[in-house]
Parts: C-alpha cells; sequence; structure tokens
C-alpha cells in the first residue's frame, strides 16, 4: 500500500512498554552535497523535510564547516508513534580539510552517548530521552567505481560508533550491471579495510521460508543502491514518486530500478529494533567501557 511507510508494524519488534510512549528513532545521513540525501530521506519518510533549505553559493561552501543539522518528525500510522530525528550534515566533504568534517560527525555521535551516560547515571533514569544516533546511512556516488580513500577513512573513525549502512545514490544513473559491479567493488573495499558495517542478525530457523527468502535477498542487496524523488506523478490513476526522462518516469518504489523498498523495509519495518539493539549493547557498550576505563585510571 502506498500510503504506508511500514512501521505500522514496529509493536512487533518491540515491548509494549514501549507501544505506549511511541517509539523513538535517529538517523544519521553523511555524504558529500549533491548526491541525494536529503531527497532520499523526504523519499523515504513520504514528507518534505528540506523544502525551504537554501543551497549557498559555491564559493561560500567551499569556506563552511561541516555543520549538523536535526530534523525531527512525529509520524503515526495505524496509531503507532514515532519520533523519527534525521540528522543531516550539510557541508559534509564540502570543506578544503576533510579532516574536519569527521570530526564533527564523530563528535556529536560521541557528544549523545555522553549525554546518555550522563543521564543514566542520574536521578531521572525512567524518562531519558534517547538521541543516540542508531543508524547512519552513508553516501556513496554513483560515478565512482569503488569507495575513495575519504570514504574509507570516515567509516573507519564511525564504524565502531555507529551502525553504517552504504547507499549508492542516484542508481536511476546507472545500468544495472554497473550497479552490479560497483557493488562488488564496494564490498570488496569494505572487506580489504576491515570496515565494519551494520550486519545483518542470523534469520531464527523456525522463520517460515518467505521470510528467510526476504532476509537473504536484503543481505544479497548490501550496499543499496537507491532513487530519491521529491515529484509526484500520475501514472494509471495510481500516484508515484518518480523521476522523469525523455523515455519516460522511473518509480523510486519499483524494485526492478533501485533497492529503495528494500531500504525502506530494512530501515522501518523489519531491522528497526535490531539497529537500536546494536546501538545499546555495541556502540554504546564501548562507549560506556572507554568512560570507565578513564575514570578508573
Ligand atoms: P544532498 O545535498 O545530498 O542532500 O542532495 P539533494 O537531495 O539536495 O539532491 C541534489 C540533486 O540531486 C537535486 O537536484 C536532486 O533532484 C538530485 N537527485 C536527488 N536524488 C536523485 C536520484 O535518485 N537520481 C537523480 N538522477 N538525481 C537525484
Ligand atoms: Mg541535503
Amino acid at each position: 500500500d502506498r500510503d504506508y511507510i511500514g512501521f505500522g508494524s514496529l509493536p512487533l519488534q518491540y515491548h509494549r512498554k514501549s507501544v505506549k510512549r511511541g517509539f523513538e528513532f535517529t538517523l544519521m545521513v553523511v555524504g558529500e552535497s549533491g548526491l541525494g540525501k536529503s531527497t532520499l530521506i523526504n523519499s523515504l519518510f513520504l514528507t518534505d523535510l528540506y523544502k525551504n533549505r537554501q543551497v549557498p553559493p559555491v564559493a561560500e561552501r567551499l569556506e563552511k564547516t561541516t555543520r549538523i543539522e536535526k530534523k525531527t518528525l512525529d509520524i503515526e500510522e495505524k496509531s503507532v508513534r514515532l519520533r523519527l530525528n534525521v540528522i543531516d550534515t550539510p557541508g559534509f566533504g564540502d570543506a578544503v580539510n576533510c579532516d574536519e568534517s569527521w570530526r564533527v560527525v564523530v563528535d556529536y555521535i560521541d557528544e549523545q552517548f555522553r549525554q546518555y551516560f550522563m543521564d543514566e547515571s542520574g536521578l531521572n533514569r525512567k524518562n531519558i530521552q534517547d538521541n543516540r544516533v542508531h543508524c547512519c546511512l552513508y553516501a556513496v556516488p554513483p560515478w565512482g567505481h569503488s569507495l575513495r580513500q575519504m570514504d574509507i577513512d570516515v567509516m573507519r573513525r564511525l564504524h565502531k560508533k555507529v551502525n553504517i549502512v552504504i547507499v549508492i545514490t542516484k542508481a536511476d544513473t546507472l545500468t544495472t550491471s554497473e550497479v552490479k559491479r560497483l557493488k562488488a567493488n564496494i564490498i570488496r573495499d569494505v572487506e580489504a579495510n576491515g570496515i565494519q558495517l551494520y550486519k545483518f542478525p542470523e534469520c531464527d530457523s523456525d522463520e517460515d521460508d518467505d521470510f528467510k527468502r526476504q532476509d537473504e535477498e536484503l543481505k544479497q542487496s548490501v550496499p543499496f543502491a537507491v532513487i530519491g524523488s521529491n515529484s509526484i506523478f500520475e501514472v494509471g490513476g495510481k500516484k508515484i514518486r518518480g523521476r522523469q526522462y525523455p523515455w519516460g518516469i522511473v518509480d523510486v518504489e519499483n524494485p526492478n530500478h533501485s533497492d529503495f523498498i528494500k531500504l525502506r523495509t530494512m530501515l522501518i519495518a523489519t531491522h528497526m529494533q535490531d539497529l537500536c539493539d546494536t546501538t545499546q549493547d555495541v556502540h554504546y557498550e564501548n562507549f560506556r567501557a572507554q568512560c570507565i576505563s578513564q575514570i578508573q585510571h
């Protein structure tokens, strides 16, 4: 159904207690300007979060430093409430000094952990606001032939702190075989450089075959090649989000054209709880252990 994003199934993933309170999820997007990140976010959540954005001229952008921009979206579907925080990083990679870019991102992630750690040790532990970053969508351009050194460097700074999910944006500019080759090259570079991407959990053996097949397909699709659009077209009486070309319209939700739906399903319908759990059990635990050992020395 085109009017649903798909988080109506969240209660199946979560405990009853949190259903009443509503869910909180923080998604960060990282990558250079112009890769289609904001458009992708709008497409994923059926909104227009960035319509008032003024794009600064290039000269200004070059001097600009990376900023952190947080937008919050309260959405409700089938009486399930989700508070979605989107952390955008405009200016990322635009500065002459790339070191600065990853530092801003890393500092932000650490600061949220630190805040959570303080809150958790404080008196008001029952109502902690969880602003920790649960997932980082890392945008890779479609025109390269793999990861660039900068991508590798940034991901190595991030992978122990956050769940990284790589997306190849603007996949409509690539043929099917180009997508396949780019994905294979990226996976090769990820492995060769010891980068730990978000690891999809093993499928329970008691799941039905349909579920297992879907799960396997999802894992095989990494890194997701996606298309985004802010334009809605009417085709055959149905409204679709798409991109127009002289030869026709590409429907971003068409699974033959991109992994957009897989990404959305993964983020929202099937793996949101696991992304939160991994943040808590792995990344936050790492941070906590470091804090505690620093206090003791
Ligand atoms: P951001 O700077 O990474 O947030 O990029 P934007 O979302 O602002 O998009 C930059 C430009 O790329 C805009 O002109 C978009 O219309 C275009 N764009 C966004 N997504 C796609 C896509 O999937 N395919 C193509 N061909 N262009 C896209
Ligand atoms: Mg943007």
